[in-house]
Parts: structure tokens; sequence; C-alpha cells
């Protein structure tokens, strides 16, 4: 699975950090990013993309095609 996090989006209320932290964090300026995709399954991953409160986060599959949004 791939995961992109959209930083003009992102508002750093960190959902995605609590919901997967193995896969989100974030950096200095309150942003997220991601530090392994490969280290929550897929429904954890949609799971947090879910819950951005910004839709910032792309989930896609590993041929790239796109799960979420
Ligand atoms: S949940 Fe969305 S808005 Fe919040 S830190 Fe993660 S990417 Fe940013």
């Amino acid at each position: 699975m791939q995961v992109h996090v959209i930083r003009s989006e992102c508002c750093g209320n960190a959902q995605c950090v609590e919901i997967a932290p193995d896969v989100f964090q974030l950096d200095s300026r309150n942003k997220a990013v991601v530090l392994d995709a490969e280290a929550a399954d897929r429904g954890t991953l949609i799971e947090a993309a879910e819950a951005c409160p910004c839709q910032a986060i792309l989930v896609e599959d590993d041929e790239g095609e796109q799960v979420f949004p």
C-alpha cells in the first residue's frame, strides 16, 4: 500500500497518528509525514484516512490504484 499526505491540506490534529502511529508522525511544522506505509494493514490505513478531518490522506494500492478517497 502507498500513503500520501497532502501537506497543504493537513491541519495537524493527529488523528492519523493516533490510529496508525507507526505510519504517521507530525513534523516540526505540525504536518503529518509518512514514516512507513507498510507498518499498518490496509484496513488501518483506510481508517486513518477516513478519520482525517481535512481529507489530507490518499491511499493507493501497490499498483497505484486509488483506494481512498
Ligand atoms: S489526520 Fe489529517 S489533518 Fe490530522 S495530522 Fe493526519 S493528515 Fe493531518
